[in-house]
Formats: C-alpha cells, structure tokens, sequence
C-alpha cells in the first residue's frame, strides 16, 4: 500500500495569489463597470526582443534539418551558452567561474526548489521573512521542518531573519546558527538590496560556521546602484560557500520560455565530497534543463543587439518603478524599493493591515496589488507594488491612487 508524503499537509491551505484572484473577481461581478488595474503582477509583460526572437527562429529552422538537428541537450547545458555566461555575468565583473560550474535549467524556481534535494534532512535552514516562499514551502515538502503554526505564521524549525524598516530590510546573523542560508538580493519582495560589504559580512560568516549560502540573483539586471553586488562571487571566499541562481525570467521576458542557471563551485565541498559533482548527479538523472532552441535564445540574451534591447526593457520597467515611488510619495506614503528592483514597498497607514489595504485600493482605486503578509509575517502592514505593468496602466493607478489621498 502506498503511501503519501505527509509533508505536503503541512502547507497551509490557501496560496496567496489565489485568494487574490478570488478577491478581484468577486469585486468586478459586483461591478461590471469598472476596469481594474493591475500592479501586482509578479511576471513580465514586455514581449521577447527581436533578437530573441531571431534567434528562436534560426533555432528552429535547425531542427528541421538532419545535419543540424538536435536531439537531447548535453546534461550541464551547451556549451555555447555556458561559455557566454562565464564571459558576461562572471568573468566581466572579475569573477573567475568555469563552464562546468554553471548547470543550465528550466527556470529558477525550479533549481530553488530542487536544490535542497543534494542536503541532509538533518539541516536547519534559515530564510528572510519576508521573502519569495518557495525556499520554505520546497523544504517544508522535503520534510526539513516542523509543522505550520497558524497563530505565529511559520513552520517550526525555521530560522526566521526578520528583515524590517529598523535594519533597511536586509537580515542580521540570526541567534541560532543555520546550515543553509537563503538569501534574495535585491529582494522580492521588499526589492531591498545590500551592499558588496554588507554580503561579505554573510560569505564570511558561512565560512567560519560551516554554513552554505543559497543566493538568488533573479532581478541582478535591475541592479543601478555602483555598491550593490551583481553575483555573490564578488565576494571573497564566496567559492567555498556559495551557490547562485539566475533565471532569464526577469531581464529577458523568459518567464514563458523558461531558463535558468545555477552555480557551484568545485571548491564547495562537504566531508570531501564537492556539491557540483552532487548536482551534476542530480541534473545528469532528473534533467530539467533546457532546449537547444530555448539555449540558443539566451545565448541571444548576451549579443550585442540583444543585450541593448533588454537594457531599454529593463529601463521601461525602472521608469515605471519610478512612477510609482514618486507618485506614492506625493500621496503620502512611505515606500521603499524601486531603485534596484522591480519592486515597491509600500508601509501601510496606521491601523490598517496588509488586506485591509489590499481592499481599500481595490474598492475605492480599482488597483490590485499584493499583501504584504502573503511573503512572511514581517510582511504584515506591508503591500508589494509592482513595476511590470504597461506605462500607461501604471500611471492611470498612481493618478487613482493620489485622488484618495
Ligand atoms: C521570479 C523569480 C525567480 C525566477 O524564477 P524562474 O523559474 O526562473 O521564472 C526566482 N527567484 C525569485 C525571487 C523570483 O521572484
């Protein structure tokens, strides 16, 4: 007789988004008549760029023909496009990253999730709260936790780092010490960075306590401060005990298409067996990599056309950021965010929670955002806004919304 993995009960029952959806149609079967604003949307709008495309098409052409057919991709990814992120986003930026420590995938969310499968159960992680919540939930599934506790909002044997308006939303060491350190820069959903020496303060203390970091990179491209770091390998010591994700997802409009890499170091190692030779276990035996076609259209992401394209994608959407954190400020407001991310943090008035806003705005503004408390309980009296809308919807909410105040 089978059995189910009991962990999976754990997870609370309502998933955020969801409840979102059914708030918002609710309110428009109430009221056909208006139209309603998004700028919660936590995915692009913005189509591929042409060079993107080009390349998808020559991609394809390929494959219709024996000589350049393509059947299964090599287990770490092709090398063509290996080669072009060493190049681009290490090598460029003084970091010193071979191919076969890059393992290309279907997304990011995917090698976030799937990640912690090369760690003992035994380990005690720890992520910021609030933060994207599939570093949680996929361990909780692993069965790495304790059950949910409804009254304080977390999973029992999680380090929770609180990140909050005292430490400008970026985590102190937590008292405990963990095994496996989650962190998300700039962050989604506050879109807080730190800075190089704030991150090599968290490198050296993985070092000195044994400790792994798991780094997500997925909004580097929003990146417009000079201290803020790129990749965690900026940071000295940080082969020994740094793993990257990046994902196409966000700085080139893949959330559709689907790619992703993660970075190990060989000089990561555990009781001398080093995690990249793990991970190439794992991707070589599950393969949740890439198509040569999808490759072949990231690899378009570092030309120089296409580079110049995504940089005026990038900048469509920080105009947008800067629209909404101009625009709330006028309304009276304190937001944080924006600046190095796509997104926008916005404080909620004394005495309302993050749904009492969420409701407020989508019945006097028509303007749908996200709860705060939905990424964490420090999330609470919080609202995530987000940038990827089209210009024009993001300036007619900013009007809407200074109109209440
Ligand atoms: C959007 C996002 C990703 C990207 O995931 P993909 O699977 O590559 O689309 C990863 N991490 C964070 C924090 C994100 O917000």
């Amino acid at each position: 007789m089978f059995e189910i993995n009991k962990n999976y009960l754990k997870l609370p029952g309502s998933y955020l988004f969801s409840t979102i959806a059914k708030k918002v149609s609710a309110y428009t079967e109430q009221h056909p008549e208006k139209t309603i604003i998004r700028l919660g949307i936590g995915d692009v709008t913005q189509p591929l760029a042409p060079a993107i495309i080009e390349a998808l098409h020559q991609a394809v052409d390929e494959m219709a023909a024996a000589e350049t057919f393509h059947g299964y991709a090599p287990d770490l990814g092709y090398e063509f496009l290996r080669s072009a992120i060493a190049r681009h986003d290490y090598k460029a930026r003084g970091c010193d990253i071979a191919i076969d420590e890059i393992f290309v995938s279907d997304g990011a969310k995917c090698d976030s999730g799937n990640i912690q499968e090369i760690f003992s159960l035994n380990n005690k992680i720890a992520v910021c709260d609030p933060v994207y919540p599939v570093y949680a939930d996929t361990n909780v599934m692993a069965g790495r936790t304790g059950d949910y506790d409804a009254s304080t909002e977390r999973f029992e044997g999680v380090i929770y780092m609180a990140c909050t308006e005292e430490n400008d939303f970026a985590p102190e060491f937590p008292k405990e010490t963990p095994d496996i350190i989650y962190l998300c820069f700039p962050n989604n959903p506050t879109g807080a960075t730190i800075k190089k020496s704030e991150l090599q303060k968290w490198v050296d203390y993985a070092n000195a306590n044994g400790a792994v970091i798991i780094y997500d990179a997925a909004y580097e491209a929003y990146i417009s401060e000079d201290d803020v770091p790129h990749t965690i390998y900026e940071c000295d010591g940080a082969k020994t005990c740094a793993i990257e994700l990046k994902s196409f997802s966000k700085n080139a409009g893949f959330t559709g298409t689907r790619l992703g890499y993660t970075v190990i170091p060989k000089e990561l190692k555990q009781d001398g067996v080093s995690l990249n030779a793990l991970w190439a276990r794992r991707h070589g035996t599950k393969y949740n990599g890439a198509p040569y076609i999808i490759q072949r259209a990231g690899e378009a992401v570092y030309s120089e056309a296409g580079n110049a394209q995504l940089k005026e994608q990038v900048a469509y959407y920080m105009k947008n950021a800067k629209t909404i954190l101009e625009g709330l400020r006028e309304a009276g407001y304190s937001v944080s965010g924006g600046v190095n991310a796509p997104y926008i943090w916005l404080k909620t008035p004394e005495g309302m929670t993050s749904w009492d806003f969420f409701d407020y705005l989508l019945e006097n503004a028509n303007v749908v955002g996200t709860p705060g408390s939905g990424f964490g309980p420090h999330g609470e009296g919080y609202f995530r806004l987000t940038a990827f809308g089209s210009y024009k919807n993001t300036l007619a909410a900013l009007e809407r919304i200074k109109k209440l105040a």
